[in-house]
């Protein structure tokens, strides 16, 4: 047998070259510069799966724009928790990512992140009578002040004319901003973070298959190797492993036999986004304009009209449009979801088939949708779009997790779960949602739970790298406003005055 890697042995072995493992990566090179660490990605580059850019939308989650974070109570009051949190979580990867680019350690923040206000537009009275709530509800609080509505087609045409224009002046829509919004390319950033890695000594290895994945007998992990160009085989023993393989996390985590794997299952959800790379159509929209999602549908597949940064060039995208697929990963196999299967997981999978009625609903109803029905979709967001301006792209999979319930037998969760076995010598991200935005928050809840007793010695380092660390920024309005002046000029971003 051939080892393929170059060392036999890692301190860390990292499975994936998504945003995750790039980022826990970037952590453990600073915690701990002397442990050594492996790498392997079966795709030719980083970042080619979830984390292109072109298979997400490439919004900085900061629940600025996105109604599905603060959804109305019966008595239609919103509460703000949420948004707070995701916003507060937001933060804390710009204080990260500003402190990667003020040392030099990665490039120019323009290659990864861009200002683009963040919007909400509603249609109709209720959704109207909602947003106005939510704005209500969000405004007071420090890190949403710059928040501004309105319900006035000139002013909202102001803000972003597309969505106005050739749209019936007597129609009812409202509309929120935050100028602060933003736009990030996680393939590129993904590309940084790993490039700083293999510069600081991180092996890395490209166009690996992790295939399998077992205790080893001394304590930690022998994982086995594929290399499918040449078709050699090899070995790697790690004392941790971070399966950070996206979609492909679930497969790993099973093969590792570890009882906190057991009862989890994936629901993979597919989808596609309309683009637009005219520069003179894009050049007129300057904005993410999240809506309201249809009834059944997941929350993270509430359309929006984004400007989008990629490779320094401008365009439009429109989407999500929701699918099925049995695939886990992009590139991955349809046979995915039925080697999922478990005798663990099959009563929550079956309980989640019987619960979710309307998403199964709307899932047929989106797979159903002819060219047509999507661009008319895309006309209630931009009334004059014209079909031929626009291509459709497959974007990356979603699996969401299926979970035990004591209650229902099974549960199906939007947001993502740290998994991590019992001695700390693995760990795993299940799920999509925020996503990458909250990458570093994250991480470091994934470092708290697998490295209990050195996450207490890294607590000074932690917050070195990122000041408002620990910290509830909501209720340390100075702070926030602070941090956030100070991440807006080390990442080249719109800041936001103290008082807006
Ligand atoms: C349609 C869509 C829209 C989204 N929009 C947003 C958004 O607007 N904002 C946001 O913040 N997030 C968004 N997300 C979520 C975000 O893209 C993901 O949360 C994030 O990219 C996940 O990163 P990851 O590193 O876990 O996974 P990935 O980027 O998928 O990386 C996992 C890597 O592991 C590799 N791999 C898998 N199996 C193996 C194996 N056995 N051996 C070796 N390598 C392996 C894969 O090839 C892949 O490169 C969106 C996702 C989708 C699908």
């Amino acid at each position: 047998m051939t080892f393929i890697s170059k060392t036999p042995h890692a301190d860390v072995v990292l499975i994936g070259g998504g945003i995750m493992s790039a980022t826990l990566g970037a952590f453990l090179k600073q915690l701990e510069p002397n442990w050594t660490i492996s790498l392997f990605e079966r795709l030719d580059q980083p970042g080619l799966e979830s984390s292109d850019p072109w298979n997400n939308a490439g919004t900085g989650h900061a629940a600025l724009c996105e109604l599905n974070y603060s959804p109305a109570a019966k008595d239609g009051s919103v509460n703000p928790a949420k948004a707070l949190l995701i916003n507060e979580q937001f933060q804390l990867s710009r204080q990260f990512w500003s402190h990667l680019v003020d040392r030099n350690l990665i490039g120019s923040p323009k290659g990864f992140i861009n200002t683009v206000p963040h919007m909400s537009f509603v249609l109709g009275e209720d959704h109207t009578r909602f947003l106005k709530t939510r704005y209500e509800a969000l405004k007071p609080h420090t890190l949403f002040r710059s928040m501004e509505y309105s319900e006035d087609h000139g002013q909202i045409a102001k803000w972003a004319p597309l969505i106005v224009k050739g749209r019936d002046p007597k129609q009812r829509i409202a509309a929120t901003r935050a100028v602060e919004g933003t736009d990030v390319d996680f393939g590129a950033l993904t590309r940084e973070l790993t490039t700083y890695l293999g510069n600081n000594g991180v092996e890395i290895n490209y166009g690996h298959d992790v295939t399998g994945i077992s205790r080893a007998s001394g304590g930690g992990w022998d994982l086995s190797l594929k290399y499918p160009k040449s078709g050699e085989h090899g070995k790697i023993h790690a004392k941790f492993v971070f399966v950070g393989a996206g979609g492909g996390a679930l497969h790993l985590l099973q093969a590792s036999g570890i009882p906190e794997s057991k009862g989890y299952g994936g629901f993979p959800v597919s989808g596609q986004f309309f683009r637009c790379t005219d520069e003179a159509i894009a050049a007129q929209h300057s904005a993410k304009v999240y809506g309201q999602a249809s009834v059944g549908a997941p929350p993270m597949s509430v359309p929006h009209l984004d400007t989008r940064y990629v490779n320094g060039k401008r365009s439009l995208l429109f989407g999500p449009y929701a699918g099925f697929s049995t695939n886990f990963l992009k590139n991955g196999s349809y046979l995915d979801l039925p080697l999922s299967i478990r005798p663990g997981n099959i009563i929550p999978m079956l309980a989640v088939a019987k619960d979710n009625m309307d998403l199964t609903a709307y899932l047929i109803k989106e797979v159903a949708k002819r060219h047509g029905d999507k661009v008319e979709a895309l006309r209630e967001y931009y009334p004059e779009a014209k079909d031929g301006d626009w291509e459709l792209i497959t974007a990356g999979q979603r699996v969401q997790i299926i979970k035990k319930d004591p209650q229902k037998g099974g549960i199906l969760q939007f947001g993502t779960e740290v998994i991590a076995g019992r001695d700390g010598s693995i760990g795993a991200l299940l799920g999509a949602s925020p996503g990458a935005s909250t990458a570093v928050p994250i991480m470091i809840e994934l470092l708290q739970k697998t490295f209990p007793k050195n996450f207490k010695g890294w607590q000074s380092k932690l917050k070195d790298m990122m000041p408002g660390y620990g910290v509830k920024l909501d209720e340390n309005p100075d702070l926030a406003v602070e941090l956030e002046q100070a991440t807006a000029k080390s990442l080249q971003l719109e800041g936001v005055s103290a008082s807006r």
